[in-house]
């Protein structure tokens, strides 16, 4: 897995449309690493570990989540540092924790449209050994907004409105001028697909008030302020 480095301080690697990993960030304070999500399972924690690793970075001490999405949490159970969630994410994250994984029990949550068909698939080919599934909640919740000093970098964490999900939250970087936003700009699997317009149009405000230059998606490349508003402006004529 290759590292990108996308300022002094904030690094990513790539999504990969396999198995649907997703973007992981990195921010390197002089005091504590703060890591954006926690990938899709316990190979995509070492596998990020490792290009850490090779750019002489230490391994995560928190792991802030993005929102409860299985290929953005279903790596938690390795990482090493403190993981932080917001409060409805670990909401959801203890209810997918009591799921068992098994081929029929999968099934049936298909057809009782609990879960939906593009992370079936996907789980299973991230996971040949289905039991190898873990699911927990973090270590540390919050409500709202949070501010986590990372020695001489300070960290943003902000609870918006997005039409992908309830949970949503931005990771902004005031002084690299950075915003991770994850899949806040998508529509929401989990409810037909459907596009709330109105959900969309605060995402618009939300995002605007933010002061950065770079933007990072959780399934997408890098992409300027003035971009990522033409994105969603193009979705909201859709
Ligand atoms: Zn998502």
């Amino acid at each position: 897995m290759e590292l990108r480095q996308l300022t002094d301080r904030v690094f990513y690697s790539m999504h990969n449309k396999e198995a649907d990993r997703p973007v992981l960030g990195y921010i390197n304070g002089q005091k504590y690493s703060l890591m954006v999500d926690s990938g899709n399972s316990k190979k995509h924690v070492e596998l990020f570990n490792e290009a850490i690793n090779n750019e002489g970075l230490r391994k995560p001490d928190i792991i802030s989540i993005t929102h409860w999405h299985w290929d953005h949490t279903f790596g938690m159970h390795a990482v090493e540092g403190i993981t932080i969630a917001h409060k409805k994410t670990n909401d959801k994250l203890a209810e997918i924790a009591k799921w068992k994984w098994t081929d029929s029990e999968m099934k049936k949550r298909l057809e009782a449209k609990v879960e939906i068909e593009f992370a079936d698939t996907c789980i299973r080919k991230e996971y040949p050994l289905l039991s190898e599934i873990r699911v927990t909640t973090s270590d540390i919740s919050y409500d709202g907004n949070m501010e986590i000093d990372l020695g001489d970098i300070v960290v943003e964490l902000r609870h918006i409105v997005s039409p992908h999900s309830e949970d949503c939250i931005f990771i902004f970087i005031p002084q690299e001028r950075v915003l991770f936003i994850g899949d806040a700009v998508g529509v929401d699997y989990y409810n037909n697909c459907y596009l709330d317009k109105d959900k969309l149009r605060s995402l618009i405000t939300a995002i605007e008030e933010f002061d950065f230059d770079i933007c990072v998606m959780g399934h997408a490349e890098p992409v300027s302020k003035l971009d990522i508003l033409n994105i969603i402006s193009s979705l909201l004529d859709r």
